[in-house]
């Protein structure tokens, strides 16, 4: 069968020279999607062909290029139903359009002392309103979720009460980048405005699924990114109603964003261009209006098609019943997170990229959300329009075969099992089994059955003092009886750190403090040279592998007391 829209996409390409693509299924178009032909023609077009700034040469590729970015403008315009191109200021992304937002307000805009936020919010539209609150001395409240991310009836006569005459702020995402929830943005909106608060809507995630019409919404701002809808990176849009674009502060001075400038003052342009201060991202405007094109002119057949494959990995992953779907299913984007009995999301998100397929686990920028759903992280399966019903079928068999594997990695290995008969240490043991176990899957199997090697941190110790920060996983570690003990909420760190435990403790059980071995082993640099000998951290992502210098540091601070 062809696929309705892979021929526009040029990463799924058979002639794609890394070939990656074909042995990669992409399941994190929420992080960043994959780019449109017509995006990535049109970037080419106006760096090959025209290359010149806008607003300033009067020749004419100047003038080409200033004509094509403008009608960019109105693009973006009609995409999200503007009523004039005045309104559409072009950003580097949805956080620089909040944070132009938040940072151009000033004390005579609010009406009230209150700041709303949503509880699913992530931190592009929460922290800018943070340092906001503090500028003016207002208050940041929540608007909670239901159980399990859910947003009900009930949710919505609760937000609705809780927008009042205090609230100066509502900021509210369209739809949620963790829980894939469609929020009735409309409806508050309408309050926020009876209210007298300004809305903010960040519609980041709406951009590639839904129809927007900011008419209808009726906020005073709304942001979208276009490397979330099929175009380039560092482009986003910011949407004001006029008068709230000019009576906004700009933030970013210099060219292009003034009128006249003397030695002591100087005027700014009217909106939009008092806020696109600089050489604008020509390329990326004229992608992202290709890109709002390809998906105004497809959008019921992408409706269509996400639906399908969204109810598809929807039944087949609710009849697995070690998984917790998070958030609502019905009025949602094709996007949902789950958590998984027992199974950490990042030793879930690392097997399945071992095994080709790319999704996100974590807090995904909404760390706050996760303490409200009781979560370390979640794995997150975002599609888009290109992927495909047998991509959903492979994750499905994967993720069931991990979750099994999980179980099995389950028997006791006694540490006399490590040691052979000729009396090898525990770590010469280790070190044979890792750098024969050829590839992640054995490494991976290893790690599971290692970690019920570790020598357990009791519960009542894994506290702050012991807390190891910056890992993706909880860590902690201490030192008991000359032995370092450890627990991680991760069983592939609880693996790693029985095989890391286990060399530093033999050593320790040596009592030789002036062994060169004993000094070398507690130094940091020794123990990622150690998990590197066994040929692990190449398999861990940036995050794991950050984790791990902590880890190692940790223990060198530990070691130095002793
Ligand atoms: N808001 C939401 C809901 C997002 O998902 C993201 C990106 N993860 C952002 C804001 C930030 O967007 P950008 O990368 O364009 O700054």
């Amino acid at each position: 069968m062809t696929h309705p829209f892979r021929s526009q996409f040029p990463f799924y390409n058979s002639a794609n020279s890394s070939n990656v693509a074909q042995s990669t299924i992409y399941l994190d178009s929420a992080a960043t999607s994959q780019k449109c032909k017509p995006a990535l023609d049109a970037m080419n077009e106006y760096n090959l062909y025209y290359a010149s700034n806008v607003h300033r040469g009067g020749y004419k590729i100047a003038q080409q290029a200033t004509k094509k970015y403008e009608a960019a403008r109105s693009t973006a315009q009609s995409f999200i139903n503007a009523p004039n191109s005045k309104e559409i200021v072009f950003t580097s992304g949805a956080t620089e359009a909040i944070n132009i937002i938040a940072a151009g307000l000033r004390a005579e805009h609010l009406n009230g002392k209150e700041i709303l936020i949503c509880e699913s919010e992530h931190h592009a539209n929460l922290v800018p309103w943070q340092m906001l609150a503090k500028r003016f001395d207002l208050s940041l409240k929540v608007m909670p979720l239901a159980e399990n991310g859910q947003f009900t009836d009930a949710t919505l006569e609760m937000w609705l009460g809780m927008i009042t005459i205090n609230t100066a702020i509502l900021a509210c995402a369209h739809v949620s980048n963790v829980l894939g929830n469609i929020y009735p943005v409309a409806k508050l909106c309408a309050k926020a405005s009876r209210m007298g608060a300004i809305s903010v809507i960040d519609g980041t995630q709406a951009g590639a699924h839904i129809a927007i019409d900011v008419q209808k919404i009726a906020c005073d701002f709304y942001v979208l990114s276009g490397h979330k809808m099929y175009a380039a990176t560092g482009i986003g849009v910011l949407y004001g109603k006029y008068n709230a674009l000019e009576s906004l502060l700009p933030s970013k001075f210099g060219g292009e964003m003034i009128r006249s400038v003397r030695w002591d003052s100087s005027d700014f342009q009217a909106p939009p261009l008092k806020f696109e201060g600089g050489t604008p991202n020509i390329a990326g405007a004229l992608s992202l209006a290709a890109a709002m094109n390809f998906i105004v002119e497809n959008a019921d057949a992408i409706h269509k098609h996400e639906q399908i494959l969204y109810k598809e990995l929807l039944a087949k992953i609710t009849s697995v019943s070690a998984i917790n779907v998070l958030g609502n299913v019905d009025e949602s984007i094709p996007l949902m997170s789950i958590d998984i009995n027992d199974i950490h999301a990042h030793d879930m998100a690392s097997a399945l990229a071992q095994q080709g397929i790319a999704l996100r686990a974590g807090h995904h920028c909404a760390m706050p959300l996760m303490d409200a759903l009781n979560v370390e992280g979640t794995l997150r399966i975002s599609l888009a329009c290109y992927n495909d019903i047998s991509e959903i079928n492979l994750f499905i068999d994967a993720i069931k075969n991990n979750i099994a594997d999980y179980d099995s990695g389950t028997e006791t290995l006694s540490k006399q099992q490590f040691i052979d008969n000729n009396a090898l240490s525990i770590k010469a043991s280790l070190q044979t089994q890792f750098s024969t176990a050829t590839g992640w899957n054995e490494k991976h199997r290893l790690l599971l059955l290692q970690s019920k090697n570790l020598p357990l941190l009791a519960p009542e110790n894994r506290v702050d003092s012991n807390f190891v920060g910056g890992c993706e996983s909880s860590v902690w570690i201490d030192v008991y009886n000359n032995q370092l003990m450890a627990y991680s909420s991760s069983k592939v760190i609880r693996g790693l750190l029985a095989v890391l435990l286990s060399a530093i403790n033999e050593t320790l059980s040596l009592k030789d403090d002036n062994s060169e071995t004993t000094n070398l082993v507690y130094s940091t640099e020794y123990q990622l040279a150690y998990l590197n000998s066994l040929g692990l951290p190449m398999y861990f992502s940036q995050g794991r592998r950050d984790g791990m210098l902590q880890i190692a540091k940790r223990i060198t601070q530990l070691l130095s007391k002793i």
